[in-house]
């Protein structure tokens, strides 16, 4: 074994802040997307004071740490009230995906002892978050994808209640969806699942907290809630438009009887007795804290005015990119996010190298704009997420967007060397070697040794013309080759 010298703390908290330069900023509403920026003076310093009170709290036991039951109480309130009904009862996760997979394991755990499903399924659109295929593939249920309005890119309420069989245990809509940014008709899916006696989820991950204060804002929002007859559980992350620091979620159901199959209790082993109502066991009490500080900081009227600024700032780049030649805005965006398309003319089809090329271009402007894929007839995009910090960026996007554009024009379009993507699509993703897996990632510019490629649209253009298993598989690999260790 070598052994690695101590080093001075200065020295440690040195090379950390070192290493962030070559990071994406997370603050300043260039980056459109992972980050969300308040803009208010003093609310990080707040989180991470909170965060440090409570980092070294374990929040495995509330028997033992009191204060934890204390504040995860308060925030899970806080949730019930602004998307619950009376009786709701939720848990404090590390994100949208932990709540996502504990709602669907809660589902199917329903289903089993409730409803005698042994082979369950999770009924979605096109459109859900991957998280829900995620929870399907670690919990075992059949995911049966139904295609979204291809005008609209909405979940169809008609084809979901045509989907529901007597093995659904659970069906979702969004609120809004992240892909496209629109709501579903939670109500219509709400109601049919009610009718066959199926659970209902509401993914308001991204829109649970900004909807109810776009709402008193003054803004139009349907109902999307656990107040609309047949929902049965709801996610919301705080550490979207909560403001709150990464790992701070809440998922709801309706009463304590459903939230009661989300738990995990085990008395079968010498230790300590365990009840452990989310995925992890110990846990930091920092993260709740913090969502807790923010959350008491900010408040409603607070949180009303940074919606307001979210809607002026989707206002202001809906009407600028309405006036962008060539440019189409996807579906009816409802809050905070927008995708776009391009095309190579005014009228023609969207254009991937274009678009991608356009991506690249703003990149190296200093802004972040992330592209999505095309998927089953919807066309590629590239999407924003907007936050308080985008309305004073939002002329400086456009005007930089306007010279992107130009410049992306005049590139020559990537293209896929029509025999590789021949070869690719006769490759079975199960069975390739680490040379062949070595072969293609090199020819996408993704050889390991070499460090990110700083123009993705050869890598993207290459990935969109693969299929899907082929896709997944090389991005396994390539996540693989930059945690190399
Ligand atoms: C962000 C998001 C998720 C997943 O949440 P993570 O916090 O990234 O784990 C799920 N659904 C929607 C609609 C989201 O926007």
């Amino acid at each position: 074994m070598t052994t690695e010298p101590a080093r001075p703390a200065p020295d440690v908290l040195a090379e950390l802040h070192a290493l962030r330069e070559g990071d994406a900023p997370t603050r300043g509403g260039r980056t459109f997307a992972y980050v969300y920026d308040a803009g208010l003076a003093g609310l990080d310093e707040l989180a991470a004071a909170a965060y440090t009170a409570y980092a070294t709290v374990n929040g495995l036991d509330p028997t033992v740490f009191p204060s934890v039951a204390r504040l995860e109480n308060d925030v899970v309130g806080a949730a019930a009230r602004l998307l619950g009904a009376p009786g709701a009862q939720g848990t404090f996760t590390s994100g949208g995906t932990e709540s996502i997979l504990l709602a669907v394991k809660a589902a199917r755990d329903h289903a089993r002892t409730v409803r005698g499903i042994t082979a369950p399924q999770l009924v979605i659109a096109a459109t859900a978050h991957a998280a829900f295929h995620k929870a399907a593939h670690y919990l075992g249920l059949d995911t049966v994808v139904v295609p979204v309005d291809p005008d609209t890119f909405r979940a169809d309420a008609v084809a979901m209640a045509a989907a529901l069989t007597d093995r659904t245990a659970l069906v979702v809509a969004s609120a809004p969806s992240y892909a496209h940014g629109v709501i579903d008709p939670v109500g219509e899916i709400a109601a049919a699942a009610a009718a066959r006696g199926v659970l209902c989820h509401v993914d308001a991950c991204i829109g649970g907290w900004l909807l109810p204060h776009l709402r008193r804002a003054g803004r139009d929002v349907p109902p999307f809630d656990l107040s609309v007859p047949g929902v049965t559980s709801l996610s919301v992350d705080l550490h979207k438009y909560g403001y709150a620091d990464k790992g701070a979620s809440v998922v709801l159901y309706r009463d304590a009887e459903l939230r009661r199959h989300q738990y995990f209790a085990h008395a079968g082993w010498p230790g300590y007795p365990v009840v452990n109502p989310t995925v992890q066991g110990t846990k930091s009490g920092g993260l709740l804290a913090q969502a807790w500080a923010v959350l008491q900081h900010v408040g409603d009227d607070g949180y009303t005015a940074l919606a307001a600024r979210v809607a002026e700032a989707s206002d202001r780049l809906l009407a600028g990119l309405r006036a962008t030649e060539g440019i189409k805005i996807l579906g009816e965006p409802a809050a905070g996010l927008v995708a776009f398309t391009v095309t190579g003319t005014t009228a023609g089809p969207p254009d991937l190298s274009l678009l991608l090329h356009l991506a690249d271009e703003m990149r190296e402007r200093g802004w972040y704009l992330q592209p999505q894929l095309s998927f089953d007839g919807l066309p590629p995009n590239l999407h924003l997420t907007l936050t308080p910090a985008a309305v004073g960026q939002v002329d400086a996007l456009l005007g930089d967007l306007a010279t992107a554009l130009r410049a992306a024009r005049a590139l020559p379009p990537v293209t896929v060397d029509p025999g590789l993507a021949e070869l690719a699509a006769g490759l079975d993703p199960g069975a390739l070697g680490p040379e062949e897996i070595a072969s293609v990632l090199a020819f996408a510019g993704l050889g390991s040794d070499k460090g990110l490629p700083t123009r993705m649209a050869p890598v993207l253009v290459l990935l969109d013309a693969l299929p899907g298993p082929l896709k997944e598989r090389l991005l396994a690999e390539f996540i693989g080759s930059v945690f190399r260790v």
